[in-house]
């Protein structure tokens, strides 16, 4: 909202949030929480007592969280004195995992499942995710409502764009800083690839933070301890999916959700093995896009995206075949078409004879989210979102070199569209104030 882009994006609120297709179960998550409650209630009534002490303890969580990231200062102290009981809990909790609570509340393994489903947006099964980042992340979701860019997400970095040229910033397309000016441990400015240098008292990456510090920064301008910390620190994982037009409206075909999660593997932590040991796995994920946004497709035809999570694997194993010099031949385009077979399979397990209704055919492998973000690995959402790496754990926005800054996934306090945005929301307020720079420059 104080970047002004609020009026250019439309969310469209998404009801249901969800719905999961498990081995065992059907579920639809409903876009409003107590609802949520009331029916996992019913469905699994000896867990009540269970399922409504785990919901009140994300709520106390992100009620905390979102006020205190808020405020500033003294107010910030003032508020964590006077709510020292949940700023303690909060502090207690940061060992936990997810599953550590789960564990803690609830029996029922499918029940388990159900309130862990969207750790794969965090890129981590529920043994090793971070609960405080988890809850405080996907809370948002049942506190605020779960919504989507009409027209896509371009349409956020679009309206961010538009706000900033209106407050007289410029935006550079195809320009790829190649180095971080430096002098005196204080930034200088950036220099292009085409040899192009801007001078500036501060600079903000939201590039990799590897990339970052290892790449666009000359090593011997960091302290040895903070570059052995990123450089031991481990990325999320990635994705690959299969952008698919359709000649038909799956609504018609009794297809009327948006996301559709199918689970047949036993667990999330099975699930997460296979796909780190490059296993085609069998859960997926689709996306009718054109179900709530009748802008993606003509009537009577469908946008849809079946997606997997995966890993680059291991650097010597070139698990996605690539030539040795590091380009895209063609047995790394022989590669994505088996996996294109291989989603499509997957979601005719959902939709019967999809195959022949395909119109185009796109499919996104690590190597793609890499070559689009310079991400390693082609992360998601910047490092993996373990205890050891989130919260207080996640890379200050605050670097070693002055005037250095990194808003992003890579930086506290996350990634995800929203983490990252409030990332940049708040490092823009501590710019501003130290360079006394004035709301609006127009
Ligand atoms: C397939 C997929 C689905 C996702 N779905 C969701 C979702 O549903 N909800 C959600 O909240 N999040 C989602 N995410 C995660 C979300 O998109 C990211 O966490 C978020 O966009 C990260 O923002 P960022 O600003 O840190 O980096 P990015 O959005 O990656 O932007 C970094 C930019 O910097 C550029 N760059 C990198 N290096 C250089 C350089 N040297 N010089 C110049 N430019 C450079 C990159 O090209 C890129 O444009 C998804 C991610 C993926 C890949």
């Amino acid at each position: 909202m104080e970047a002004g882009a609020e009026d250019y994006v439309e969310f469209i609120k998404l009801d249901p949030a969800f719905k999961i297709i498990s081995n065992n179960y059907e579920f639809v998550v409903p876009q409003e929480k107590e609802e949520y409650i009331k029916r996992l209630c019913e469905k699994f009534p000896e867990e009540a007592k269970g399922i409504r002490k785990y919901f009140a303890l994300n709520k106390k969580f992100f009620d905390f969280a979102k006020k205190w990231y808020e405020i500033y200062g003294l107010k910030k102290a003032l508020y964590a004195l006077r709510h020292m009981g949940t700023a303690l809990s909060t502090l207690f909790h940061l060992k936990n995992t997810l599953q550590d609570i789960l564990d803690k509340y609830i029996k029922n393994p499918d029940l388990k499942e159900i309130l862990s489903q969207l750790w794969g947006f965090l890129g981590l099964p529920p043994s090793e995710l971070s609960y405080v980042y988890y809850t405080i992340g996907i809370s948002a979701y049942m506190e605020e409502g779960t919504f989507y860019p009409r027209g896509g997400s371009q349409k956020i970095s679009d309206a961010f764009v538009k706000a900033m040229k209106e407050n007289g910033g410029e935006l550079f397309l195809k320009s790829e800083v190649e180095e971080i000016l430096i002098e005196k441990k204080t930034v200088k400015g950036i220099k292009l690839t085409n040899g192009e240098i801007y001078k500036a008292p501060v600079v903000v990456s939201n590039a990799d933070g590897v990339v970052t510090f290892n790449k666009l920064i000359k090593r011997k301008y960091l302290p040895k301890k903070y570059l052995k910390r990123i450089n031991n620190m481990v990325p999320s994982i990635s994705a690959i999916s299969a952008y698919l037009g359709l000649d038909i409206d799956l609504k018609n075909f009794g297809i009327k959700d948006f996301d559709i999660m199918v689970n047949k593997n036993l667990n999330p932590e099975n699930y997460y093995n296979e796909i780190m040991d490059g296993v085609k796995s069998k859960s997926f994920v689709v996306s009718v896009y054109s179900n709530v946004d009748e802008s993606f497709a003509p009537p009577g035809k469908s946008v849809v995206t079946v997606l997997n999570l995966a890993s680059w694997g291991d650097k010597k194993e070139n698990r996605w075949k690539l030539e040795t010099d590091g380009t895209r031949g063609e047995i790394y385009k022989k590669n994505k078409a088996d996996w294109l077979e291989w989603l499509v399979s997957r979601a005719e397990t959902l939709i019967p004879e999809l195959r022949n209704h395909i119109e185009v055919a796109e499919v996104a492998t690590p190597v793609t989210y890499h070559r689009y973000t310079l991400n390693q690995g082609g992360a998601l959402v910047g490092w993996a979102s373990s205890r050891e790496q989130s919260i207080f754990n996640r890379l200050p926005q605050k670097t070693p070199i002055k005037g250095l800054y990194l808003a992003s996934a890579w930086a506290f306090p996350g990634g995800g569209v929203n983490g990252v945005t409030l990332g940049g929301k708040w490092l823009a307020r501590k710019i501003r104030k130290k360079y006394k720079i004035k709301e609006k420059i127009n």
